[in-house]
C-alpha cells in the first residue's frame, strides 16, 4: 500500500514552470508536500549514473550541471564537479515545493563588471555583492580596477599609482570633473578615494573562491590612463596628455611590471587590458610614437594601439593567460588569441566570432545598468538612456548569430559603470534587480523564461529584507505613458518640410517623426525621438486653413549623455507657405539641467495651414518627438 501511494505521488509530479527561480531551471517538477531544505540525504559528486546523464553535454555544461532532489524528509544531490553542487545548493534555497530540479547552464559565462574606479568601492562591499551574485550563479566578477578618476589596486612595484593615483580632489567624479581632475596624495587632508590593498583582493578571492566566481582584474591601457601618467609622467607622450604612449619602452616596461603582480595575485584565466576609448591624437604628434610606427611599419594610429596590445597580449599568454579586452582591441588588427568583451552593440563580438576568436556580449542597449531604470522624473541621475528591467531580460544573445559559430560566444555580462553613482546604496539601486535579468539571459534557455516578473519580485523582495538597497519593483512606474498610448492630433500624418536636417546619428522616422502620433520613451535611443545639434526648423503643412488653438512639443533632457532643453520655441503660423507671423515664443523655465520631459506648449487662437515650430539651441543635442497641433 505504502508503495502504491508512493507511485501515485510520482505520478502527479508535473513539469512545471520555474516556480519560484532565479534565474530558471532547465527541468523541474514538482510533488505534494512541505520541502525539507535543511537535511541533506545525499552527495553524489562524480558518481556515475550522473556522469552518463550528462555526458552528450559540453564540457562547460557538465561541469556545471546538477540533479536535486527534494522531498520532505531531506534533499538530494548529484553533480560531476564541486561547482554543479554549489549551484544545486543555490537552487535550494530558493525551493518552496517538494520536487525535482535537473539543471545545467546554456552559457558558459555569465557575468558582472564593478566599477570602483569613479567612486572607490571597499573589501566589504565587494564581499557583500558576491553573495547576491553567487545566487544568481553568476560565475565571472570583472573588476575595473584601474581609471581616470582613480587607480585601486596596491602595486608594489610602482608605489606611486596608490599613494598618489588612487587619491584625487572631490568627493564625487562629478566633483573631481569640475575642479579639473585633479590628484592628491595619500594622508592630504583634500585625499578622496582609496585602493585595495593585497591583502584585501586575497580575502575577495577567497571568498569568490568558495562561490564558484571567478575575479577578472581589469588593468585599462592606453586610454583611461590619466592617472597612470600622473604618478608617472614618463609613460606618457608628453606634458597634457593622458594616454600612455606606445612609442616608449617605459611605458611596457610599467605595464608589464602590473602585470606580473596582477597575475601573481589573481588566478584568472582572463586578464582583461580595457583597451577603449583611447585618444589617439598625441600619438599623431609624438616623436616616440612616431618613430615606433616606422620602426614597426605601422600604417595609422589603430595600428599602433593594436601593436600595444599585441605585445602585452604576447606577455599575458607567454605566462599561461588570456587577454580579454573591449572590442576597441578589434581595431587595427585583433590579437591572436584574444577574447573580445562586445560593448558598442553586438557587432564587435559578432566580427570576433567570424574571425574566430571568442566574444563575451555585453551590448550597452541591454547590459548598461548605468541607464535608468525606472521613469527617469523619478530616478536619480544615470548615465545614458533608460534600461527597464524587462528590456533587459528581452536580450537573446544569439541573435544574427550563424550556428556554427555558437560555440564562441562564450555568453554575457551586465556592466555598471560608477561615474553617476557616488554612494553604495545608490550602486546596490542600480545593480538589482536588473543583474537578475542578465544572470537569467546568460544561464536560462529561453523557453524557460517567462514568469521572470513574478519571480524575480520574490527573489528581489528576499534581497531586500536581507539588507540590500534594491531598487524596489512594488514602486515602478514603468514606461512613459505617452510612449504606450501614442498622440492624436491635428496635424497627424501631415507632411513635414525640415528647414534644418535632423542629426544623422538620430534620425527616428526621418520626415514623418513630428507628425506621426508615434511618441518616445524614457530613453533619447529609442529610435522615436529625433535629435538634433543646430535649432530645430520645421513647418507642417495641415493641407487646408484650419482653426488652430495649440501647439506644442515635449523635449528630453539628460545631462549625462548631453541632452538639454532649447532655449527657447518659437510658434508661426501662414495661411501661404510664404508670409509667417510669430504667434508665441516659449522660454525654457527651468534652469537647472535635470532628468527631464518638458512641454513647450501654447495656446493659439487663429487660423493657418502652416504651422513652423522653431526651437532655438542652448547646448549639445535636442530631442524632440512630436509636434502637437490642436
Ligand atoms: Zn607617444
Amino acid at each position: 500500500m505504502k508503495r502504491l501511494f508512493l507511485s501515485l505521488l510520482a505520478g502527479v509530479a508535473l513539469m512545471v514552470s520555474a516556480f519560484g527561480q532565479v534565474p530558471a531551471p532547465l527541468e523541474m517538477t514538482s510533488a505534494p508536500g512541505t520541502p525539507n531544505l535543511t537535511k541533506e540525504l545525499s552527495r553524489k559528486i562524480g558518481g556515475k549514473a550522473f556522469a552518463k546523464k550528462t555526458a552528450e553535454l559540453p564540457a562547460y555544461a557538465r561541469e556545471q550541471a546538477y540533479l536535486l532532489t527534494v522531498t520532505p524528509k531531506g534533499y538530494k544531490v548529484e553533480a560531476n564537479t564541486e561547482t554543479g553542487y554549489f549551484y544545486a545548493l543555490q537552487t535550494l534555497k530558493q525551493m518552496e515545493t517538494c520536487g525535482t530540479v535537473y539543471d545545467y547552464p546554456r552559457f558558459q559565462y555569465r557575468g558582472f563588471m564593478m566599477d570602483v574606479s569613479r567612486h572607490f568601492r571597499d573589501k566589504d562591499f565587494i564581499l557583500k555583492q558576491l553573495e547576491a551574485l553567487a545566487s544568481l550563479k553568476i560565475n565571472q566578477f570583472h573588476m575595473h580596477l584601474t581609471d581616470d578618476a582613480g587607480w585601486r589596486l596596491q602595486i608594489d612595484k610602482y608605489p606611486l599609482l596608490t599613494r598618489q593615483a588612487a587619491w584625487r580632489v572631490g568627493e564625487t567624479w562629478q566633483d573631481w570633473c569640475d575642479q579639473g581632475r585633479q590628484y592628491s596624495q595619500e594622508c592630504a587632508p583634500e585625499a578622496r578615494g582609496g585602493y585595495l590593498t593585497k591583502a584585501d583582493i586575497r580575502e575577495i578571492l577567497d571568498r569568490a573562491a568558495q562561490l564558484h566566481i571567478n575575479v577578472i582584474p581589469e588593468i585599462e591601457m592606453p586610454g583611461h590612463s590619466r592617472e597612470v601618467v600622473f604618478a608617472y609622467p614618463e609613460v606618457g607622450c608628453r606634458e597634457g596628455s593622458y594616454e600612455l604612449c606606445p612609442g616608449k619602452e617605459a611605458t611596457f616596461e610599467l605595464l608589464e611590471g602590473v602585470l606580473e603582480e596582477v597575475i601573481e595575485l589573481f588566478p584568472s584565466p582572463y586578464i582583461h587590458v580595457g583597451g577603449d576609448e583611447a585618444d589617439k591624437s598625441h600619438w599623431k604628434e609624438c616623436p616616440d610614437c612616431q618613430a615606433r610606427m616606422k620602426a614597426e611599419g605601422l600604417a595609422n594610429v589603430e595600428e599602433l594601439q593594436s601593436y600595444l596590445i599585441k605585445r602585452i597580449e604576447r606577455f599575458i599568454n607567454a605566462r599561461g593567460r588570456q587577454l580579454l579586452g573591449w572590442d576597441e582591441i578589434l581595431e587595427g588588427g585583433l590579437s591572436p588569441n584574444a577574447t573580445v568583451m562586445s560593448w558598442r552593440g553586438t557587432q564587435g563580438g559578432l566580427e570576433a566570432i567570424q574571425q574566430g576568436h571568442d566574444a563575451v556580449m555585453t551590448p550597452g542597449r541591454y547590459c548598461y545598468l548605468d541607464k535608468v531604470q525606472d521613469a527617469p522624473i523619478y530616478e536619480p541621475e544615470g548615465w545614458g538612456g533608460f534600461l527597464s528591467l524587462d528590456v533587459a531580460h528581452s536580450y537573446e544573445p544569439m541573435e544574427g548569430m550563424p550556428e556554427e559559430a555558437q560555440m564562441h560566444l562564450l555568453g554575457v555580462q551586465g556592466n555598471l559603470w560608477a561615474e553617476r553613482i557616488p554612494t553604495n546604496e545608490h550602486y546596490e539601486y542600480m545593480m538589482y534587480p536588473r543583474i537578475a535579468a542578465i544572470a537569467e539571459v546568460g544561464w536560462s534557455q529561453p523557453s524557460r523564461k517567462d514568469n521572470f516578473r513574478e519571480r524575480v519580485t520574490r527573489w528581489n523582495d528576499n534581497l531586500i529584507a536581507a539588507g540590500y538597497h534594491a531598487f524596489d519593483l512594488h514602486k515602478e512606474y514603468g514606461e512613459r505613458p505617452a510612449y504606450k498610448n501614442g498622440v492624436k492630433h491635428l496635424a497627424l500624418g501631415k507632411p513635414v518640410k525640415y528647414n534644418k536636417l535632423w542629426n544623422r546619428g538620430y534620425p527616428a522616422a526621418r520626415e514623418t517623426t513630428l507628425t506621426d502620433g508615434i511618441c518616445g520613451g524614457w530613453s533619447y535611443g529609442d529610435g522615436r525621438w529625433q535629435g538634433f545639434l543646430t535649432d530645430i526648423d520645421v513647418v507642417i503643412d495641415l493641407e487646408s486653413v484650419q482653426p488652430v488653438h495649440y501647439v506644442g512639443g515635449t523635449f528630453l533632457c539628460e545631462p549625462g549623455p548631453g541632452i538639454y532643453l532649447p532655449k527657447s520655441v518659437e510658434v508661426w503660423l501662414s495661411s501661404d507657405g510664404e508670409n509667417f507671423e510669430q504667434v508665441a515664443t516659449i522660454p525654457n523655465e527651468i534652469q537647472e539641467p535635470c532628468q527631464s520631459y518638458v512641454l513647450f506648449g501654447t495656446p493659439i487662437n487663429a487660423q493657418a495651414r502652416y504651422v513652423r515650430f522653431v526651437a532655438h539651441p542652448t547646448r549639445g543635442f535636442h530631442f524632440l518627438d512630436e509636434v502637437v497641433v490642436n
